[in-house]
């Protein structure tokens, strides 16, 4: 499931254990899934 990095917009793929934004390294992430965005704190 994709998600979208909160930092840079961009779409971010799921890694192995920890998600992460493979363009900025940001951390938090929303599902891209419906109009509602949940915030996925991976630390
Ligand atoms: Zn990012």
């Amino acid at each position: 499931m994709p998600y979208i990095c909160l930092h840079c917009g961009k779409e971010v793929k799921s890694l192995d254990k920890f998600i992460r934004c493979t363009y900025c390294g940001y951390r938090v992430l929303a599902k891209k899934r419906s109009q509602l965005a949940v915030t996925v704190s991976t630390d």
